[in-house]
């Protein structure tokens, strides 16, 4: 993305400069290498989610000399509580941050803050940083994502008052500025817009939640699951538009207002949540490929391609990489802390030498918005039709709890089949949820059928669940829908 705005001449010096320095370490570095055996030395770009796990992992399981190189100013932290301070559901950002810089000097990992690097070169083995060149035997690219940010809007985009929220120190900034805003507009209908409009709903600010789908996780959910999400940010009062795009006028910064289809909203902040794109430029300037859906191509052990080859010291994991998707079998990108963590996992094995494969992913995944849970797995009816896979859904609605129990929420349960095998599910309720959504994550993964989750036994106590799982009438209208279909055809 930064790319976009390089000039031929900034290009220009950058390439000189890389050659300069090229020229001037490649002596030392063959050098170093004829004299080199151990340890050999592991370099992580990235220090994030993927990143950090396997520098962990890795020096669990190994005596790798470890560096880790993060532009970001903090490291092994939580992206994900961030909505949850901004609610002040949580007191700090610093309460995110789970792991401190003297764990990582304590394990021998040099973490490396605030440091960009600027090229990978693949024949020598090394990363440029501008302050420094660090040759590698291994290396990790675990870039991650950067926030989307509209091509029409990005000239506008930026000045004050327009915010992106990736980063913890991005979370900072945005709670500083959140001090005096009284109306936010939020841009984005996924998770983490959802997420933030309730945390922010919680703290009275008028929020103004706005999505160019026509409704909100429309890559996740069915409208009518989605639906039951918009009714509860509505009841928090939060303005939900959805099917228009927004526009932002040049002088946003001075007057704070959008334009949203024949509609001016004023708005004291915007959060552009709007979704992310893979940071793939350092591989992509390293030869390295990039796959249609955005990321870097890697094979089952999380090796990269360049040319025909996986090269078998280069691994890359995170929201940069492409997966397989379980159900369509088409590449594409899965943007979680949990596939991250999976795929640190798989690297840190493969590099410490325990041969280990990532399979295709179904993607569980939950969020919480205030006292509403939702989440789901798999595939949805939109990306069913687009793949022409016919579905069959069965939907029911339940208790969390036993009839007399206090405090019992709603809980409303989706599964959506394939030729009789589970191949989605979506959910949403008071609680719940997060347990259901992993069940039935190995169902899809086991390819179970209506009969197997029929047969399913359950567990029951009257403060956490009803005597009869709410997922057996969501089976049973499933069954009733196929034999209506089979009849039909
Ligand atoms: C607000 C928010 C809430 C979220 N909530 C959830 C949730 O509830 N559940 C869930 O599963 N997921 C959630 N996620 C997603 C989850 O955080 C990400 O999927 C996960 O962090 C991805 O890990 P990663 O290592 O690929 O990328 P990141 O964790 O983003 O790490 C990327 C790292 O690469 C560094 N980097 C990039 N380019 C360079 C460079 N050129 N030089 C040096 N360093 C570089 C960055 O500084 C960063 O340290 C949330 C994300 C956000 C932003």
């Amino acid at each position: 993305m930064g790319s976009d705005f390089c000039t031929q001449e900034a290009v220009d010096e950058k390439v000189q400069k890389a050659a300069e320095v090229k020229e001037e370490f490649s002596t030392k570095i063959s050098a170093q290498n004829l004299g080199k055996k151990n340890p050999e030395k592991l370099v992580v770009i990235g220090g994030g989610a993927c990143g950090m796990a396997v520098a962990t992992k890795i020096r669990r399981q190994s005596d790798f000399e470890i560096t880790v190189l993060s532009r970001d100013s903090h490291t092994a932290y939580s992206h994900c509580g961030i909505p949850f301070v901004l609610s002040r559901e949580i007191d700090n950002f610093e309460k995110l941050i789970v792991k401190s810089p003297d764990f990582f000097r304590k394990n021998r990992i040099n973490v490396r803050l605030n440091e960009n690097v600027r090229s990978i070169d693949l024949g020598l083995k090394t990363i440029w940083t501008g302050e420094g060149i660090y040759p590698f035997d291994k290396l990790v690219i675990a870039t991650g994502s950067l926030p989307f940010v509209p091509r029409k809007s990005r000239l506008n985009v930026l000045p004050y008052g327009i915010f992106t929220v990736r980063s913890l120190a991005d979370g900072m900034l945005f709670e500083k500025a959140m001090e005096t805003a009284e109306k936010v507009c939020i841009i984005g209908g996924g998770t983490i817009g959802i997420e933030f409009a309730a945390a922010f709903a919680r703290r009275r600010i008028k929020t103004i939640l706005i999505t160019r789908s026509k409704h909100l996780l429309s890559r996740q959910l069915d409208p009518d699951i989605a639906e039951i999400v918009r009714a509860y940010l509505e009841a928090l009062s939060v303005e939900v538009i959805s099917g228009e795009q927004v526009v932002f006028p040049e002088g946003f910064w001075k007057e704070r207002i959008l334009q949203v289809g024949d509609k001016q909203i004023p708005a004291d902040l915007v959060l552009l949540a709007s979704g992310v794109k893979p940071e793939i430029s350092l591989a992509l300037d390293a030869g390295i490929e990039i796959g249609k859906a955005g990321g870097i191509v890697v094979n089952e052990m999380l090796q990269v391609k360049v040319g025909d080859e996986f090269l078998p010291y280069v691994y890359a994991g995170g929201e940069c990489v492409e997966v397989t998707d379980l159900i369509t079998g088409e590449a594409r990108l899965s943007q979680l802390g949990t596939t991250a963590r999976r795929m640190a996992d798989v690297i840190g094995n493969n590099i410490t030498g325990k041969r280990t494969a990532l399979g295709p992913l179904a993607d569980p995944w939950v969020a919480v918005a205030g006292d509403l849970q939702f989440g789901g797995v798999g595939i949805n009816s939109e990306k069913a039709e687009t793949n022409g896979i016919k579905l069959v859904t069965g939907f029911s609605r339940g208790r969390t709890r036993a009839s007399y129990y206090p405090g019992r929420k709603d809980l409303f349960i989706k599964l959506l089949f394939k030729d009789d095998h589970l191949v989605g599910a979506q959910l949403a309720g008071g609680e719940g949820i997060k347990e259901r959504v992993d069940a039935l994550s190995l169902a899809v993964m086991k390819k179970a059928t209506t009969r197997d989750l029929l047969d399913m036994e359950t567990c029951y106590a009257p403060p956490v669940s009803m005597l009869v799982d709410p997922l057996r009438p969501a089976v049973k209208a499933a069954i009733r829908n196929i034999i209506a279909d089979d009849q039909t055809k």
